[in-house]
């Protein structure tokens, strides 16, 4: 038995490191490795990094200036002899003496045959290969020290039970990975690229497979305290309003539908996102979970960003639904009195109806008497307070977000770790049809006959022109005002018009109402447009200063135009000549989809960025990292779900992963 030394140094590392369990050492994973790689020096370039071993055979150090010093070795590598040189390195200048053995690595010069020592040791290299961990240490704890605590620590834990394998047998089996304890010895001190690999290959899922099972079974207990009465809806009634509307629902839509209307039938409540592409049909769906919920005698909220939109929807409800004398009704903030007056006595008669609605429904003076079931429409604008009032009107509702920034589902799942997920993949029977042009300059003047020759073509034809600024309070970008007025030059004959979040409610809608249905073809806009705007004529969309614009936002942009039958044109401007922007705009030239879009952006940016907060409250991985081994968690994430569907199989260890929800409170809040 190897003695378990935990001297007063070791037990300050630990202190700092805030380990409390010894073993845990083992689990304190290098962040890099030095590698070091004997190649004979004929093959090294000039310039380039290599690494030798060998006896010095002479020494000469030359303090040469004040606090300034230089070591000249000479050292015998091979059947050469190579001139190192070690720069102000005072202690070493004088420890190193002729016959000690190094190992040196640094930038070769081969027209003096001279090394720059960037890292050396005194020792020689096993198998002419040596991986050398790197971990975050305080400063006070030299990088040896460390190494021999681990080492001391794996040779003391090695035959306990600490290294026996988490990950079931089952798993292990299936994608061949190496136990537990081969895999915390390679990866603080692998002997080559090969075992490493393999380490990390276990390490990763293992972290990846307790987390998504710990998930999975917290969301198992919700379920438990979430608890309300079975909704049985009146199928009839449902299938009339599907067989009414003037299309048939997409093999996706029914998909969603089914899981959602599950989760009303179900006693617990429902808490699911419904995400989509922009135009993917989200609505319908929307309005058919309301009607089920009204079947059963509740009322139903559907809570949307803007006015424009709450319209919008409003309208088409009523279209839908009055044949079958279903009442819905109105809640913005710029409505008249006594029509907000009226709307709230309704909410308050113990009836059953729908209300859509903006901000406004959340406001204090607004309740409920039978509240079952809340949607927010494009969930991302909406805080989490808002969420959480819209959700206190009722008990135990049934809730349902909705969102066009679709986020790669299993990403999604870890994100929102308590909710399920439903995804609408791919467009209803409708062909949509955007071509993307990437043009790279910005401004108006250098697209200006493409938007002639559009509008020439289509006397209907309508164009949106999208900037990332309202005013020139900043320089670099363009801006409503300036481009609004360069576009009225431009097109002299052409009615313009422009539209921006400061304006007034009403002004906005009035404007968006002469867009849609007057004679004005040029829209000057920002992103005010990117939710929910129908205008069936303008199928055109330049956006200037593209760069400006995440991924999923100009994808999202460009999901108001080609949506009725004719084919939509957008034009990326910009004219920066950065690669990494070239390449971003270069993919949604060639990319519609929008899930792709969105996984090209998560490996690009990562998570924190792409969802739009840094602090996303994703959990932090050990080992594991989200985006770049998101195909481990694509894996892990469907075992945990096997797991738990299995769960006799698997007793032991979700008794272990029971244990660590307990105790691991910080991956679960
Ligand atoms: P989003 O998911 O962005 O909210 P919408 O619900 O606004 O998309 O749908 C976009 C358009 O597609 C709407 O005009 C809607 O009527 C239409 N639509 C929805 N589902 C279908 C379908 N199954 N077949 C044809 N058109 C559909
Ligand atoms: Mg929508």
């Amino acid at each position: 038995m190897v003695k378990f030394q935990l001297t007063a140094k070791r037990k300050e590392i630990l202190q700092s490191l805030e380990i409390k369990d010894p073993f845990l050492i083992c689990r304190y994973y290098p962040y890099r490795y030095n590698h070091y790689s004997l190649e004979p020096l004929s093959f090294a370039l000039h310039n380039q990094k290599v690494t030798i071993q060998g006896k010095i055979v002479d020494i000469v150090v030359e303090h040469y200036r004040p606090k300034k010093c230089k070591t000249t070795l000479t050292i015998k590598y091979l059947d050469d002899v190579v001139t190192v040189l070690l720069f102000n390195r005072f202690a070493w200048s004088r420890i190193l003496k002729k016959d000690m053995h190094l190992v040196v690595q640094g930038k070769y010069n081969a027209f003096k045959n001279e090394i720059a020592a960037s890292k050396f040791y005194v020792g020689s290299l096993d198998d002419g290969d040596k991986y050398e961990p790197v971990y975050h240490l305080p400063s006070n704890v030299k990088s040896q020290t460390f190494i021999n605590f681990v080492k001391g620590m794996y040779d003391y834990f090695k035959t306990t039970d600490k290294m026996a394998n988490q990950i079931p047998d089952y798993f292990l089996k299936k994608y061949r990975l190496i136990s537990l304890k081969e895999s915390l010895y390679n990866i603080h001190f692998p002997k080559n690229e090969e075992v490493l690999h393999q380490a990390n290959r276990h390490l990763k899922y293992e972290e990846f497979l307790n987390f998504c099972t710990m998930v999975a079974l917290k969301r198992k207990l919700f379920a438990n305290v979430n608890k309300k009465i079975n909704k049985y809806y009146d199928t009839d009634l449902l299938k009339k309003v599907i067989n009414s509307l003037p299309f048939k629902l997409s093999d996706d839509q029914n998909q969603v539908l089914k899981e959602i209307l599950n989760d009303l039938q179900s006693n617990v409540s429902m808490n699911r996102l419904l995400q989509g592409d922009v135009g993917s049909g989200k609505t319908i769906i929307s309005l058919l979970t309301m009607v089920a919920n009204y079947s059963c005698n509740y009322q139903s909220a559907l809570m949307v960003p803007t006015d424009i939109l709450a319209r919008q929807h409003y309208k088409d409800f009523v279209t839908i639904l009055s044949p079958f004398d279903i009442p819905v009704y109105l809640l913005v903030s710029e409505i008249k009195a006594k029509e907000k007056e009226n709307v709230i006595q309704k909410l308050n008669e113990n009836k059953p109806c729908m209300v859509i609605g903006t901000h406004a429904i959340i406001q204090e003076n607004i309740t409920f008497s039978n509240l079952g079931l809340a949607i927010i429409d494009e969930q991302h604008r909406f805080g989490v307070k808002q969420r959480l009032m819209l959700k206190q009107k009722g008990n135990n509702l049934d809730i349902l977000y909705m969102s066009a920034t679709p986020i790669p589902r299993t990403l999604a799942s870890t994100y929102y770790l308590d909710m399920d997920v439903s995804t609408i993949q791919h467009y209803p029977n409708i062909e949509r049809k955007v071509e993307t042009k990437y043009v790279q300059k910005n401004t108006i003047l250098s697209i200006k006959k493409y938007i002639d020759e559009y509008l020439n073509n289509d006397k209907d034809a309508k164009v949106y022109v999208v900037c990332p600024a309202i005013d020139s309070s900043n320089l670099d970008m363009k801006n409503v005002t300036n481009i609004y007025k360069e576009t009225v030059n431009c097109f002299p004959n052409i009615e313009c018009l422009f539209l921006h979040g400061k304006l007034k409610t009403a002004e906005k809608n009035d404007i968006m109402n002469q867009f849609a249905y007057g004679n004005a073809r040029i829209l000057v806009t920002t992103t005010v447009i990117e939710v929910g705007i129908n205008v069936k004529e303008a199928n055109m969309l330049v956006i200037l200063n593209a760069e400006r614009f995440g991924l999923a936002q100009i994808h999202q942009l460009r999901g108001r135009i080609g949506r009725y039958g004719k084919t939509g044109y957008c034009y990326l401007c910009c004219d920066n000549d950065d690669e990494d922007i070239k390449e971003r705009l270069n993919f949604l030239t060639t990319h519609s989809d929008g899930f792709e879009i969105s996984e090209y952006d998560l490996k690009r940016r990562g998570p924190g960025e792409m969802l739009g907060l840094k602090q996303s409250g994703l959990p932090e991985f050990s080992i594991a990292n989200l985006v770049d081994d998101y195909n481990i968690l694509k894996t892990a994430s469907a075992d945990a779900n096997y797991i738990l569907n299995h769960a006799t199989d698997f007793k032991d260890y979700l008794t272990k992963i029971n244990i660590l929800l307990t105790h691991e409170q910080k991956y679960i809040d």
